[in-house]
């Protein structure tokens, strides 16, 4: 049985991040359902037929409840649409993948899970904490921080989880930061712990601060970080210094406006994310034949009559080209 509904991971935040299979998948369907923490360039991977429709939350925005994408994955597939589930760093690492999984199990919807790059896999590397380390850690928990306190301290056993491992990862809950830094120490893991946050990670608007688990969260407040961004606390925070690579690149985060006519940027805005930058396409001219047709066509009748031909622009190539072969010359 063919699958027909794929929940893929769009990797981290960087496009570049997918994998080749989800890449491919989400060329391949009818139906993209994408959420808040998926690139919008990955969306140009989908056909251009294929419907693209927005089911994350939003801050400020009441959340759509996972009911709804629930129907609206069940409402295509009763259509006879194929169904791309296209959702933020891996589809089964605290977001609520698995759930869409056991809706099509249940239903004997076929269906394919295609792993992808997770925020912490990413963070650690673009950020240069790595997340293990021979000397320093060789343990690690992944612990979502997002709802109640009350709801955390009954699903979180925190007097072990303070001091199991030598890394922690916290996702989400960087608003009550403060109050998860003073349950670690509470339950034991010293104060002076080094603790990075990342925010945006793989980005070119990434932001990481670094401090330990008695000052991260003033520091973090007054850096003014925002979402999504991972908590990291261990030593490993201690490599930032000696392994950051991305963020001191001399253009990182760097925003530049590319005014190149569309069709023509992919070179430069891959060179520009190749560089850590932000490139923003805006296209300011588009390349048309001229009005007037008769000089140009005059001009290529008697090109071997020419000593040079000057071609100043790649549309330059194209245009004469073109009209080589319109006209059944070729570049003899
Ligand atoms: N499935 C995702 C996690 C979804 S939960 C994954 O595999 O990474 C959402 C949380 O992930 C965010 O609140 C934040 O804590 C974290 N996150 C996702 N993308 C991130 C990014 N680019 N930088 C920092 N944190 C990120």
């Amino acid at each position: 049985m063919q699958p027909r509904v794929f929940l893929l991971g769009a990797g981290p935040g960087d496009p570049g991040l997918i994998t080749r299979r989800a890449a491919r998948r989400l060329g391949e369907v009818d139906v993209v359902l994408y959420d808040a923490l998926v690139h919008p360039d990955l969306l140009a991977l989908a056909r251009p037929d294929a419907e693209k429709v927005f089911v994350g939350k939003r801050a400020g925005r009441v959340s759509q409840r996972q009911d709804d994408i629930h129907r609206r994955i069940l409402e295509a597939v009763d259509a006879g649409k194929t169904v791309a589930r296209l959702k933020g760093g891996d589809p089964y690492l605290f977001g609520r993948g698995s759930e869409e999984a056991e809706l099509l199990a249940s239903r004997g919807i076929p269906f394919e899970v295609v792993p992808g790059v997770p925020s912490p896999i990413a963070a650690a590397a673009y950020a240069g904490l790595a997340l293990t380390h021979r000397e320093s850690s060789s343990s690690i928990a992944y612990v979502t921080a997002t709802e109640s306190p009350e709801k955390d301290s009954a699903s979180h056993d925190w007097p072990r989880l303070a001091t199991a491992t030598q890394t922690i990862v916290l996702f989400m809950g960087l608003r009550r930061l403060e109050a998860l830094m003073e349950t670690l120490i509470a339950h034991g893991r010293d104060a002076s712990t080094p603790a990075a946050v990342v925010e945006r990670a793989s980005l070119p608007s990434q932001r990481t601060v670094v401090g330990t688990v008695g000052t991260i969260a003033a520091l973090v407040r007054d850096a003014g970080l925002g979402t999504p961004a991972l908590t990291i606390v261990g030593d490993v925070v201690r490599l930032r210094d000696k392994v950051r690579w991305f963020d001191t690149r001399p253009l990182f985060g760097a925003r530049v406006l590319v005014m190149r006519p569309e069709g023509q940027t992919d070179g430069i805005v891959e060179r520009l994310r190749d560089e850590a930058a932000d490139p923003i396409v805006m296209p300011i001219l588009r390349i048309a034949a001229p009005t007037d047709p008769a000089p140009f066509a005059r001009a290529i009748e008697k090109l071997s009559t020419y000593h040079w031909v000057v071609l100043t622009s790649a549309n330059g190539v194209d245009a004469l080209f073109a009209e080589l072969s319109r006209t059944g010359r070729d570049a003899r």
